[in-house]
C-alpha cells in the first residue's frame, strides 16, 4: 500500500478543535501513516505562536531574567489541548524537564524545537500512532546541511514499520548530537524529507488555505486556486515572489518525483492544489493557458548601448564580468543589436551601483549607459504556453489596453513563462490586466476553444 506523509501547519494544530479536524483527516484515509506536526500556531490574529514564546523563554534565560510567566502560557496551552481532547497523556514531566533545561542554558534551537516535540507527543497519543523523535531520524552534517545518507537510512527503516508514526517537524540532530532546527517555517522541510525518505506516494501539506492562488490576493480580489501545477512552474512563481512553499521544502520531494498536495484542514473535502513532476501532466490545449502570475518590484535595469556591439567579440562577457567581480547576481539580460541590458534586484546593487557603472565604462567603452530604477518584473507562467498560439498577443493586448508601458520582455527558452518589466507603480494594474485577460475573461473563450478542439479531434487525438 502506498503511504502518505501529512504535515500539519501551526494553525491546524493550534487547539483541541483543530486537533479533532486533524484526527478526522487522518482517520479518513489509512494511507495517512506518517504525520509531521508543527507547534501550535495562532488561534486568532492577536494570539501568540508557541515557537515565538519558546524563543522568548530562551532570550530571558540568556539574560538571567525569570521566564516562569511566559513558560506558564506555553504549558497552559498544551494542558488545555490535552484536557479538551480527553487524553490521559501526562505532559508534566516533559514540561518540567524543558523548563529546567532552558533555565540551565540550553540553546535557542533546543527551546524552539520543543513546540513541535510536545505537539508530536499529543498527536501520537490522540491518533494512537507511535512517537518517533526527529533527532533519531533527521540528521545534520557539521556544515548545517541535512546529512542525506544518514537521514535516508533512518527513514527507510522507519518505513518498514506497520503502524502509524508521528515525527515532530522543524528539527533534527546536529553533528554534535544536539538539537538543531531548520529556518522558521521549517516543518514543511521535515515533511518533505520524511516523504522522500519513506517513499511516500504523496506529500500532503495541510494548512489553512485552500491551495495556491493564481495571483496575489492583495492585488487580484479572490483569485482562483491553481488545481495543478508542475514543480518547474512552482519554481518560476516562487522565484518571482509568489508566496508558496519554500525551495528547501520542495527539493527533497521534487528530487524523488513525489507530488505535493496543499490542503486545507478547515475544508478537507477541497482537493487543494497538486504540485506534480513535469512529466506527470498532459498538456491540455485551451486558451486559458496560464497557471499563475507573480510579480516582484525593486529591480534596476542597467542599459548599455554601443554601436556595432553585435560584432564585438567578448562584449557580453566583459559586461557581465563587472557584475561577477562585484558579487552582484543578475536576473535577466535582454539584448538588442547594439544594446544589452542587465536586470538586477536592488538589494544586490546596494552601495555598489557607482562602482559597477565605472567599471562598465572602463571594461566596455560603451556609447551610453542608462539606469532605470523602480522597475517591476511580472512573470506569467504556464506550461501550456508553448502549445498555444496567441498567448503573447493576448498578454500584450491586455497590458496595452490597461495603459501599461512594457519596458522589457523576456521569454525563457522553455516557453514556460513570459516576463515583462514595467514601472513599479504599474505592477498591480498590470497583474490585474493579465489576470482578467486569461482568467476572468479567458474562461468562456477557453471553454469554447476546448470544445471546438475536442469536436475536431475526437477522443483526444492531438
Ligand atoms: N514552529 C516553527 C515556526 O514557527 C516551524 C513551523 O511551524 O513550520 O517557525
Amino acid at each position: 500500500m502506498s503511504v502518505k506523509v501529512c504535515k500539519f501547519g501551526g494553525t491546524s494544530v493550534a487547539d483541541a478543535d483543530q486537533f479533532r479536524k486533524v484526527l478526522q483527516i487522518v482517520q479518513a484515509d489509512p494511507e495517512r501513516r506518517f504525520l509531521v506536526p508543527s507547534a501550535p500556531g495562532k488561534r486568532h490574529p492577536k494570539d501568540q505562536k508557541i515557537t515565538d514564546l519558546f524563543y522568548l523563554c530562551h532570550a530571558h534565560a540568556q539574560q538571567d531574567i525569570g521566564f516562569d510567566e511566559v513558560f506558564e502560557r506555553i504549558a497552559g496551552r498544551y494542558r488545555q489541548i490535552v484536557a479538551d481532547l480527553g487524553l490521559s497523556l501526562d505532559l508534566a514531566p516533559h514540561l518540567a524537564d524543558i523548563q529546567q533545561r532552558i533555565a540551565a542554558g540550553e540553546s535557542a534551537d533546543y527551546a524552539a524545537s520543543r513546540g513541535e516535540y510536545l505537539n508530536g507527543q499529543i498527536l501520537a497519543e490522540a491518533a494512537g500512532f507511535e512517537f518517533v523523535d526527529a533527532i533519531d531520524v533527521i540528521f545534520f552534517e557539521p556544515t548545517g546541511r541535512v546529512d542525506q545518507q544518514r537521514t535516508a537510512a533512518a527513514l527507510a527503516s522507519l518505513a518498514q514499520r506497520k503502524g502509524g508514526v508521528v515525527i515532530p517537524g522543524f528539527y533534527g540532530r546536529a553533528a554534535n548530537g544536539k538539537v538543531r532546527t531548520f529556518s522558521r517555517g521549517g516543518s514543511d522541510i521535515t515533511g518533505a524529507i520524511v516523504a522522500a525518505g519513506v517513499g511516500a506516494g504523496v506529500y500532503e501539506n495541510w494548512t489553512d488555505v485552500a491551495g495556491l492562488l493564481m495571483a496575489d490576493p492583495r492585488i487580484v480580489p479572490e483569485p482562483r486556486k491553481m488545481d495543478m501545477l508542475t514543480y518547474r512552474e512552482l519554481r518560476e512563481l516562487a522565484y518571482m515572489g509568489a508566496n508558496v512553499l519554500h525551495d528547501e521544502a520542495i527539493f527533497p520531494v521534487r528530487q524523488a518525483g513525489i507530488p505535493v498536495n496543499i490542503r486545507n484542514t478547515n475544508d478537507p473535502e477541497n482537493p487543494g492544489t497538486m504540485i506534480v513532476p513535469n512529466d506527470a501532466v498532459p498538456v491540455v490545449r485551451t486558451l486559458r493557458q496560464i497557471t499563475g502570475i507573480a510579480g516582484r518590484s525593486d529591480f534596476t535595469v542597467i542599459a548599455v548601448e554601443k554601436a556595432l556591439m553585435n560584432s564585438e567579440i567578448g562584449f557580453g562577457r566583459r559586461l557581465l564580468g563587472v557584475f561577477e567581480n562585484n558579487g552582484v547576481s543578475y536576473e535577466h539580460t535582454p539584448s538588442g543589436i547594439d544594446t544589452m541590458s542587465v536586470v538586477v534586484h536592488d538589494a544586490e546593487l546596494e552601495g555598489k551601483l557607482d562602482k559597477v557603472l565605472d567599471e562598465i565604462r572602463a571594461a566596455c567603452q560603451p556609447d551610453a549607459i542608462e539606469v532605470y530604477p523602480n522597475m517591476a518584473l511580472i512573470a506569467t507562467v504556464g506550461r501550456g504556453m508553448a502549445h498555444t498560439p496567441g498567448t503573447a498577443a493576448r498578454l500584450f493586448t491586455a497590458l496595452g489596453n490597461a495603459g501599461v508601458n512594457v519596458r522589457m520582455i523576456d521569454q525563457g527558452s522553455s516557453e514556460l513563462n513570459i516576463i515583462v518589466g514595467v514601472e513599479a507603480e504599474d505592477l498591480p494594474r498590470a497583474v490585474r490586466a493579465i489576470y482578467d485577460a486569461f482568467v476572468t475573461n479567458g474562461s468562456d473563450e477557453a471553454n469554447a476553444a476546448q470544445a471546438a478542439t475536442e469536436t475536431r479531434n475526437p477522443a483526444g487525438t492531438p
